[in-house]
């Protein structure tokens, strides 16, 4: 093959090398983007999940009491289990919506991807326009 035509096809190569890097990151950003809009929706979709779960476990619990009081059977055991599932929700819970109102607080830098008001107009770490 000809020199020149040699060069000419592996600069093509290079070039189409950096632009499909260029197009796969502009990808995985908007994707990401899409990630963390979606984040404080999801997180509160979590926290009624675990809720949904709590009614749950309430319910069993206010059955087998009336059982209890009914049969007089000792079911402290599957009480005891019951309630611990569901103080672990609780927790759960209040940990999602600790982090779906951070997430509300904050705008994401598009240029840093650091955490800014929601009033500011420039990224306060990098200068960016949000
Ligand atoms: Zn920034």
């Amino acid at each position: 093959m000809d020199e020149r035509m040699q060069e000419f096809l592996d600069r093509t190569k290079a070039a189409a090398a950096t632009m499909g890097t260029a197009a796969q990151a502009a990808a995985c950003y908007a994707g990401k983007k899409t990630g963390e809009a979606l984040g404080a929706a999801k997180l509160n979709m979590k926290a009624l999940e675990l809720e949904r779960e709590c009614k749950g476990l309430l319910r069993d619990i206010g059955e087998k009491v009336y059982e209890s009081l009914q049969t007089g059977e000792d079911h402290s055991d599957f009480l005891e289990e019951r309630m611990e599932e569901l103080e672990k929700r609780y927790a759960q819970i209040e940990h999602l919506r600790e982090q779906a109102a951070a997430l509300r607080d904050v705008k994401v830098c598009p240029a840093c991807e650091k955490h800014c008001g929601l009033q500011d107009r420039y990224c306060k770490h990098c200068g960016a326009v949000l």
